[in-house]
């Protein structure tokens, strides 16, 4: 068995998914079920006895403990965090307690769990922290992308919350001996993406003729990632990565805002044009650039590809295909995250919000 944190949130939720088609290993999932954790995401593996969900927060030390000490899962694979940048910035509270205080938390935790295993087990053990390339700051826009020798310089609020989160990893590595593995990835999309982000929010915003908004001049550059390749480079690392490394993670696909927004507007004209023939480009509106908004991010992902033989398996133009697709295939999917149903389902399947939800 394996331990899964935030595997109700966009990726990990796509992890577990895939980490249950690709075998047979049984998953813990804890999560805390903030407004990102949707339960709906897993609705497929309802009567599944190889996914084992808890509702939980990771900095509940006597929870994990016990979940450990019962479950005695061989890797614990850490996705759950805070992780909108626009909300670190209205308010970094919660990314502090998360992503600073609950994963100390939860590497204390796994320390002593690790410490009661035998000695192969304990060599075997893995702790997987996922990371985010947003903590080496911004690049100049001729710079070469970000090798995991890049300094850290985060720029948000969010972004320095896993910078601290990352620098805890390595220390109960070094300091310790925990056998931690961390990836930083760029970002990433996909099916269940909470629409909240770029790429969802534009596809949203598009189909129910809402404006289209762009911050700035829309010039800021990503490297995007398709998510099912960030969950088969996960899968990888927790196979063959030596631990005390990081891996980043990332698809060679440096795109504009401005330049994704076209992309899905001229999809969506092409699969669902709008009644009155125009593209959904002219819902596109300028609005002010969020504060320290950082230019661009570029993985160099050449490390994960030499050591481990990993790429991801979509291009930026198949993978952005089946993502407008899916949001095009599951309109109840966006409309129960955005009314909230969601949380009536988790309640008539868990008997009532807040409980351990197992
Ligand atoms: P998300 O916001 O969609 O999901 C986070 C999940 O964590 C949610 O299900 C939430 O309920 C859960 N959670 C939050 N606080 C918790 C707590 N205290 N205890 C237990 N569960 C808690 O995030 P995501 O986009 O899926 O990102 C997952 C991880 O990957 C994060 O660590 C993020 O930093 C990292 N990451 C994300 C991207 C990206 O593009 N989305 C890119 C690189 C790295």
């Amino acid at each position: 068995m394996i331990l899964v944190t935030g595997g109700a949130g966009f990726i990990g939720s796509n992890f577990v998914l895939d980490w249950l088609a690709a075998g047979n290993e049984p998953v813990l999932n804890l999560d805390k079920l903030t407004y990102a954790g949707n339960l709906a995401n897993l609705a497929s593996l309802q009567g599944d006895a190889r996914h084992v969900f808890v509702q939980g927060d990771i900095g509940d030390s006597a929870l994990v403990a016990r979940l450990l000490a019962e479950r005695r899962p061989r890797a614990i694979v850490h996705f759950a965090a805070e992780s909108h940048v626009d909300r670190s910035i209205h308010g970094a509270q919660d990314f502090i307690a998360t992503n600073i205080v609950g994963t100390f938390s939860l590497l204390e935790a796994a320390r002593a769990y690790w410490l009661t295993l035998d000695e192969a087990d304990k060599a075997a053990f893995r702790f997987l922290h996922v990371s985010t390339d947003e903590v080496y700051g911004t690049l100049a826009p001729d710079a070469p992308a970000f090798t995991e020798k890049h300094a850290y310089e985060p720029n948000s609020p969010y972004s320095a919350s896993k910078a601290a989160s990352d620098h805890l990893a390595r220390a109960w590595h070094h300091t310790y001996g925990l056998p931690v593995l961390t990836t930083n990835c760029s970002n990433n999309y996909g099916p269940w993406h909470f629409p909240e982000k770029l790429i969802p929010l534009m596809i949203v915003n598009a189909l129910a003729g809402k404006p289209l908004p762009v911050y700035g001049d829309g010039q800021q550059v990503r490297d995007w990632l398709y998510v099912k390749d960030h969950c088969s480079a996960i899968r990888r690392v927790l196979e063959a990565g030596r631990t005390g490394e990081t891996y980043n993670v990332g698809g060679w696909n440096e795109k504009t805002n401005l330049a994704i927004v076209h992309t899905i507007c001229d999809l969506l004209d092409e699969m669902r044009p709008r009644p009155d023939g125009q593209s959904y480009r002219a819902q596109i509106t300028h609005v002010q650039d969020r504060p320290g908004h950082d230019r661009r991010y570029a993985i160099d992902a050449r490390k994960i590809e030499r050591e481990l033989g990993w790429r991801p398996a979509e291009t930026f133009d198949s993978g952005i295909r089946k993502t407008v697709r899916w949001y095009l295939d599951n309109p109840e999917w966006v409309q129960g995250v955005q009314s909230g149903a969601y949380r009536e389902w988790v309640a008539a399947q868990y008997g009532h919000e807040g409980a351990d939800a197992r």
